[in-house]
């Protein structure tokens, strides 16, 4: 069953879960700041409601997020559990949620490794990218949230829940994070309005932006300085890259290059940006940018990618070079059939 509304799904999913009893909640590889606020928002209150949850990410929390009072609560998934922090799927489980997931396979080695165990447990999938290809047993969509978050506040609303001050911080991280603190076209009334209410409920706001934006690691700054010395522009399109060398050369961390797409999605006079980072095992994530009327998630379907238009992501076979040429012909390719964008 496929909702695009959190108020019509939400008697769907309270009767689902009404007679489950360890619920694990699980969200995409290298959870951004609307993952792990969706992971604590929802699995903070089902505990709440008497639960027992478990809150998984496939790789480690950004840094960013580690300050938050419950940040520990969610564990890294290990095939077999290896450091206090990782954890291997518990069998009590009895129903899977994935939140802020575009795409099942984005939850990488747990769909790789755990095929057996997700099929034999009922999933309910809560997303908000416009790809969502609607897998669960209870699909929850609505492309129109600003992030996840704003769309679980919307779950709690409707179900008239508690909203502790706990939670409300962990959906704000959420809405102040994939509205780039409400920069992005997609900062509607209802984004405004959840977050006003999330204050009011007592979220910790200057944590947040403290955290968050005043909280740059040296390395991150040096990095930055790298790949912004290699970038590159042709006509309305500009982009750069981070390879391993770089990283390595700075000891910067793997979340670092999420800072220099924010950084370069900000210039101005452009209509479509792409940042090219070398993985350890050679393949290429693409992070995609764009203005209104300049579709990126189609572009990065065209290589198996996702996202939302204005904000997307794709994984492409090495070299880097090659990489890039093939992305960006077709990037080019977008930006020229929308000349008004
Ligand atoms: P980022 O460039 O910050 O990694 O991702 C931008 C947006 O695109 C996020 O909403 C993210 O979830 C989505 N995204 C990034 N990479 C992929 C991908 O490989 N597949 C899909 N389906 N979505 C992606
Ligand atoms: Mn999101």
């Amino acid at each position: 069953m496929l909702y695009t509304n959190a108020e019509q799904a939400a008697p769907a999913i309270a009767a689902c879960v009404k007679n489950k009893r360890h619920i694990l909640l699980i969200t995409h590889v290298n959870p951004d700041g609307d993952a792990v606020g969706s992971l604590l928002g929802l699995g903070l209150y089902w505990e709440q409601c008497g639960y027992e949850v478990t809150m998984l990410a496939p790789t480690p929390l950004p840094i960013f997020t580690q300050r938050l009072r419950s940040a520990d609560r969610i564990k890294v998934y290990s095939q077999a559990p290896v450091y206090s922090n990782t954890l291997t799927l518990p069998e009590t489980v009895d129903l899977v949620v994935l939140v802020d997931t575009g795409d099942v396979q984005r939850i990488a080695r747990i769909y790789q490794e755990q095929q057996a165990y997700l099929a034999a447990r009922p999933l309910i999938i809560i997303d908000h990218h416009a790809t969502n290809s609607g897998e669960g047993l209870i699909n929850l969509v609505d492309p129109s949230r600003s992030s996840n978050c704003e769309l679980l506040y919307e779950l709690l609303k409707a179900w008239a829940a508690q909203i502790t001050p706990e939670i409300a911080t962990a959906l704000l991280m959420g809405i102040t994070t994939d509205t780039q603190s409400f920069k992005t076209s997609n900062t509607t009334p209802s984004a405004l309005r959840a977050a006003a209410d999330l204050v009011e409920a007592g979220a910790d706001r200057a944590l947040i932006m403290r955290d968050v934006y005043s909280n740059i690691p040296f390395e991150t700054a040096k990095l930055l300085s790298l790949a912004l010395s290699e970038l590159k522009r042709e006509g309305a399109i500009a982009w750069t890259h981070v390879t391993q060398v770089m990283q390595r050369s700075v000891g910067a961390s793997d979340d670092a290059a999420a800072e220099v797409t924010d950084y370069i999605a900000n210039l101005g006079g452009l209509k479509a940006t792409a940042l090219f980072k070398e993985r350890r095992d050679g393949s290429v994530k693409v992070s995609l940018r764009s203005v209104p009327g300049i579709d990126v998630a189609a572009v990065a379907q065209r290589f198996g990618g996702g996202g939302h238009r204005q904000a997307a992501g794709a994984t492409l076979q090495g070299p880097l070079v090659e990489a890039e040429q093939q992305l960006l012909a077709v990037l080019k390719a977008a930006v020229e059939e929308a000349p008004d964008a």
